[in-house]
C-alpha cells in the first residue's frame, strides 16, 4: 500500500540538533523509542488493506495503553531542559499518526463503498419480477357474502359443531327413526350415535335450548355426505341455515325474506317460484327456484332448458321441532331454510362441476 499521507510537522532532527550537541544518555534512548515506533507504524500501516484493520492499529497505537501512551513515563529519565522538547516531540509523533490513520482510513472507506455500490447496483433496465398474490377461496368468498347481507337483515351469525350427535342432525328435527336419509348410504357415521352433520340445521334446536324468542339466526357451514362424487354433488360442501322464530311469523315473512336475499346477492331483480316440498323438519316445505340468471329464462345448459334454477329448501319450523327446543308451538312460530354455497357459486358464475371447487387448481381458483 502506498500511504499518501501528509505528516503535520516533523522536526526531529531540527529541534534535537537546535538543542543540543551532546544529548544525554536516556534523551538517547527515548529518541530512538520515538524514532522506532514511527517506523514500526509505518511498516504496519503499508501492509493493511481493510478499514477495519486500521482501525485495530490505531488502537494499537493511540489507544489509552497504546505504544505512544507508553513513551509518557520515560519522559522522566530526561533532563529538565530536554522534557519540553520530548514533550513536543512525543506529541508530534501522536499527531502524525491521527493524520496517517484518519487519512488512510477515508481512502480506504471509501474504496469500500466504491466496491458496494458497485455490488450492489441496480440494471433499471432489466423487466421486474411479477409477485403472485394469494387470495379467498371463491366459496369462502360467496359464503362471507351471504353472511353479509344476512347480518345487515338483522340475522345473527351462530356456529354449530361439525361432529354431532344423532340427536341434534336428526331425531330433534323430527326425523322418523327410519328415515332413509339416515341410512349408512347418506351418511357418515363416527360411532353408532355421533356423525359429520349432514346440514347445518343441526344448529336449529341447540340455539331454541339456550336461548328464547325471538330468534334470528344464520348457521354458515360445512356438511357432509357419504354420496357419490359427481359433477352435481359432493361428500362436502357448505350450507347457510337461517332460522327466525317469535310470535306471529308468517309464510310471508319467508318469502319475502328470501326474495330479499336473492335479489342482493344476485344483484338484480329475479323472478322466484316455490314449489311444494318435503322436508321432516318443516310443515309446510316447499323448494325455491329463482328465474335462471344466465339465460333469463329462455332456456340454457345451467338450467336444463327449464328457465328456472333450484336454490333453497325452506318451510315453516315443524311444531314438533319447536317441542323439541322448549318453545311452546301455540305461542311461537318460525321459519326456516337452507342453502348450498356451491350451489349458488356455480349459478353466479356458470361453474359446471362442484368437483373444481375441492381440487385446489390454481388456474381455477384464480378467475375469482
Ligand atoms: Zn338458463
Amino acid at each position: 500500500m502506498i500511504l499518501r499521507v501528509s505528516p503535520p510537522s516533523w522536526k526531529w532532527q531540527k529541534v534535537v540538533s537546535n538543542y543540543k550537541n551532546t544529548p544525554s544518555h536516556s534523551s538517547m534512548k527515548l529518541e530512538q523509542a520515538i524514532a522506532k515506533i514511527k517506523k514500526q507504524a509505518e511498516n504496519e500501516l503499508s501492509s493493511v488493506g481493510l478499514a477495519k484493520d486500521i482501525e485495530v492499529l490505531k488502537v494499537k497505537y493511540l489507544g489509552k495503553k497504546g505504544l505512544v501512551g507508553d513513551l509518557m513515563p520515560l519522559l522522566k529519565t530526561a533532563t529538565p531542559e530536554e522534557r519540553p522538547v520530548f514533550g513536543k516531540l512525543i506529541n508530534d509523533l501522536k499527531l502524525f499518526l491521527t493524520s496517517c490513520f484518519n487519512n488512510i482510513l477515508n481512502d480506504l472507506s471509501l474504496k469500500e463503498r466504491n466496491v458496494q455500490l458497485e455490488n450492489e447496483a441496480i440494471d433499471v433496465t432489466l423487466p421486474g419480477r411479477r409477485s403472485s398474490f394469494g387470495r379467498k377461496h371463491v366459496t369462502l368468498r360467496l359464503l362471507e357474502e351471504a353472511t353479509e347481507i344476512l347480518r345487515g337483515m338483522g340475522f345473527t351469525v351462530q356456529y354449530g359443531p361439525e361432529i354431532e350427535s344423532e340427536y341434534y342432525n336428526y331425531d330433534a328435527l323430527n326425523f322418523p327413526k327410519d328415515h332413509p336419509a339416515k341410512d349408512m348410504q347418506d351418511t357418515f357415521y363416527i360411532t353408532t350415535d355421533t356423525l359429520l352433520r349432514t346440514h347445518t340445521s343441526n344448529t336449529q334446536v341447540r340455539v331454541m335450548e339456550t336461548s328464547r324468542p325471538p330468534i334470528r339466526i344464520i348457521a354458515p357451514g360445512v356438511c357432509f355426505r357419504n354420496e357419490d362424487v359427481s359433477a352435481r354433488s359432493h361428500v362436502t360442501f357448505h350450507q347457510v341455515e337461517g332460522l327466525y322464530i317469535d310470535k306471529n311469523v308468517t309464510f310471508t315473512d319467508l318469502i319475502g325474506t328470501l326474495k330479499n336475499f336473492f335479489k342482493r346477492l344476485f344483484c338484480r331483480d329475479l323472478k322466484m317460484r316455490f314449489r311444494p316440498s318435503y322436508f321432516p323438519f318443516v310443515e309446510p316445505g316447499m323448494e325455491v327456484d329463482i328465474h335462471c340468471i344466465v339465460c333469463e329464462g329462455k332456456g340454457c345448459s345451467v338450467c336444463k332448458q327449464t328457465g328456472w334454477l333450484e336454490v333453497s329448501g325452506a318451510g315453516m319450523v315443524h311444531p314438533e321441532v319447536l317441542r323439541s327446543g322448549g318453545v311452546d308451538p301455540e305461542e311461537y312460530t318460525g321459519y326456516a331454510w337452507g342453502f348450498g354455497i356451491e350451489r349458488l357459486a356455480m349459478l353466479q358464475y356458470g361453474i359446471k362441476d362442484i368437483r373444481q371447487f375441492f381440487e385446489n387448481r390454481v388456474g381455477f381458483l384464480s378467475q375469482f
